[in-house]
C-alpha cells in the first residue's frame, strides 16, 4: 500500500467562494460545467465522476473489485481512501512536479433569454405585432408573414396554457417556396425576435439512425446546443428543416430509401412530441458524453422546401378539374398562372412524395411568392439591414456619400433574376461591383459622392464621381458637415 495521503487536502478549495475559472477533467478534457461536479485528486488533479466509474469499470475487467463510485458526487472525498486494493499515484510527481492546475475560465452566462421572464400569456406579442417586426426586415411575403405570425402566436399560447383542460393542437408549419424568397430569412427573423433558440438543418443530411449522415435526432442536440445546453429553453425553441422535399418518397426505388420515407417516418414522433436523449455538447452519442432527455411536444417544427414539379402536379389537377362537367373551362386555363402554388392542396403534396402521417403532423402549409424585380429593388434598399445601407454606412465613415440612381437598381434587380436563385443573387453582384468602388475611393480624400449609374453595372461606363468641393453644403454627409463647421467654413 502506498504511503498514506490526506485526501481532503483540496477539499478546502470546494469551499472557497466560486470564481471565474471551472476545472478541466484530466481525462475527458470536458469542463465542470459540461460534466457535472469533479473529483480533486492530490497533484491538482481532477477528474469528473463518469471518468473515474470508467477507470473503475476497467480495473474490475481485469478483477479488482473497486467499490462502485456512482454516487460520489455526494461521497465524503475522505472515503476514498478506505476504498480496498486502491493504490492512488500523485500523477503530478510523476511528471516532476511541474503540472500545473487545469482551469479554464467560466463562460460568462448571457445576460440575454435566461434572465427574461419566461414565456407567459401576456410575453407573446400579438399577430400584427409579430408580423410588424417581419415587415422590418422581409419585403414582401404579406401571406406567409400573416400565417406565421398568427401560427407562432397560437403556438406559444398553448405553451403558456399547457396544463388547461383542452389541448390545443401544435402549429408545425410547412413553407413551400422557391430558393432565396426568404424562407430561412423568416424563420431566422422570428426567432430573433420571440427570443428563443433556433436549429437550422438541412433535410438532405439526415439519415435514418444506423447509417452514415445525421441521424434525425441530431436537429434536437442542434438546438440543445442552440440553447446553451439549457434544456427548458431548448424545449421552447423552434426547428428548422430545410429542403424538406428532397425527403420525399423516391418514386420506384429499388434499394432501401434510407434518406427519404425512412426520414419522414422517423420524424414523426419528433413532429408530435416524444422524449429524446440527446448528447450534451456533442452531436454524436458516444459512451463520453452524457445525455439528457429533451421533449419536443413544445418545440415548434418549420420544414420549407422549393417543391420543384409541385407547380406541374398543381397544374395538372387544376386543368383536370376545369375540363370536366358543366364548368368545363379552358384546358389550359392556369398554364399561364404565376403564382400558381398558392392552389396546393394536402393532395398535391401527397403526390410530390410526402407521406400522409408527416403533412397530417404539419397542419400550418403555406407558400411563399417567387420575387418580382420590383421586390428584388425594395429588398436591396428597404430592410433594416439592407445590403445598400450597409455600403453606405461603410462610405459615410469615409465620409463619402453613396448614391445608386433608380435606373441601376432596376438593373441589378434583372441580373439577380436571370441568376434563378432569389435575393440570394443580389449580394453577389453588388460585391462585384462594389469592390473596385470600396478599392479606389478611399485613395482619393477629394472625392465626396460617387452615383452607381446602370452604365457602370452593366460595363459599359463609369459611376458618376463628384469631387467634395463640388458637393453642396446640404448633401454632403454629417461627417463632413461637422467637420467643416469645426474648420470655420460654411
Ligand atoms: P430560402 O428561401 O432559400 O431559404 P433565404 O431565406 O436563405 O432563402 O434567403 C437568402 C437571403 O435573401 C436572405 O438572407 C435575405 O437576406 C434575402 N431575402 C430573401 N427573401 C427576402 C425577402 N422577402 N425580404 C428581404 N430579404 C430577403
Amino acid at each position: 500500500m502506498a504511503e498514506e495521503k490526506d485526501y481532503t487536502e483540496n477539499r478546502d478549495e470546494d469551499d472557497k467562494p466560486e470564481d471565474d475559472y471551472e476545472e478541466i477533467c484530466y481525462v475527458c478534457r470536458r469542463p465542470e460545467s459540461k460534466c457535472g461536479s469533479m473529483i480533486h485528486i492530490p497533484g491538482q488533479f481532477s477528474i469528473c465522476v463518469a471518468c473515474m466509474q470508467k477507470s473503475f469499470d476497467s480495473m474490475e475487467s481485469f478483477g479488482l473489485n473497486p467499490a462502485d463510485l456512482s454516487g460520489l458526487n455526494n461521497v465524503d472525498l475522505g472515503d476514498l481512501k478506505k476504498l480496498p486494493k486502491i493504490n492512488m499515484v500523485n500523477l503530478s510527481e510523476l511528471q516532476g512536479g511541474i503540472m500545473n492546475r487545469q482551469r479554464i475560465k467560466k463562460k460568462k452566462p448571457k445576460v440575454t433569454g435566461s434572465s427574461k421572464p419566461k414565456f407567459d400569456i401576456k410575453s407573446i406579442p400579438a399577430p400584427h405585432i409579430i408580423k410588424e417586426g417581419l415587415d422590418e426586415y422581409v419585403v414582401g411575403q404579406e401571406h406567409a408573414k400573416k400565417v406565421m405570425s398568427v401560427a407562432v402566436y397560437n403556438h406559444y399560447k398553448r405553451v403558456a396554457a399547457m396544463d388547461m383542460d383542452v389541448e390545443i393542437e401544435k402549429s408545425n408549419m410547412l413553407m413551400i417556396g422557391p430558393t432565396g424568397s426568404g424562407k430561412t430569412y423568416m424563420v431566422k427573423t422570428l426567432a430573433k425576435m420571440l427570443n428563443v433558440p433556433l436549429a437550422i438543418a438541412d433535410a438532405t443530411s439526415l439519415t435514418e439512425a444506423g447509417y452514415i449522415g445525421d441521424d434525425i435526432e441530431s436537429v434536437v442536440s442542434k438546438l440543445l446546443a442552440a440553447a446553451d445546453n439549457d434544456v427548458e429553453k431548448a424545449e421552447r425553441g423552434i426547428i428548422f428543416i430545410d429542403e424538406i422535399d428532397k425527403i420525399a418518397k423516391k418514386r420506384n426505388a429499388s434499394q432501401r430509401d434510407v434518406s427519404g420515407e425512412s426520414v419522414q417516418q422517423g420524424m414523426l414522433k419528433l413532429l408530435e412530441g416524444s422524449n429524446v436523449e440527446v448528447p450534451v455538447g456533442s452531436n454524436s452519442k458516444n459512451a463520453m458524453v452524457p445525455l439528457v432527455t429533451v421533449n419536443t411536444k413544445n418545440i415548434l417544427f418549420i420544414c420549407g422546401g422549393a417543391f420543384p414539379d409541385l407547380e406541374e402536379i398543381i397544374k395538372e389537377r387544376l386543368n383536370k378539374h376545369s375540363s370536366m362537367g358543366f364548368q368545363a373551362d379552358l384546358k389550359d386555363k392556369y398554364d399561364d398562372e404565376k403564382d400558381i402554388l398558392r392552389y396546393v392542396t394536402v393532395e398535391d403534396i401527397r403526390k410530390f412524395g410526402m407521406i400522409p402521417e408527416f403533412i397530417g403532423r404539419m397542419p400550418i402549409i403555406f407558400t411563399l411568392q417567387e420575387l418580382t424585380k420590383e421586390m428584388l429593388v425594395k429588398i436591396l434598399q428597404e430592410p433594416r439591414n439592407a445590403i445598400l445601407k450597409q455600403y453606405k454606412k461603410l462610405l459615410e465613415l469615409d465620409e463619402v456619400k453613396l448614391e445608386f440612381n433608380e435606373e441601376a437598381l432596376g438593373c441589378i434587380a434583372e441580373k439577380a433574376l436571370e441568376k434563378d436563385t432569389g435575393a440570394r443573387a443580389l449580394r453577389a453582384i453588388i460585391e462585384e461591383f462594389m469592390l473596385d468602388i470600396m478599392y479606389q475611393i478611399p485613395r482619393d480624400d477629394n472625392i465626396g459622392k460617387v452615383t452607381i449609374t446602370k452604365e457602370y453595372i452593366e460595363n459599359t461606363g463609369g459611376p458618376v464621381i463628384e469631387m467634395r468641393s463640388a458637393i453642396p453644403l446640404e448633401e454632403k454627409t454629417p461627417a463632413v458637415i461637422e467637420d467643416k463647421m469645426e474648420e470655420g467654413e460654411d
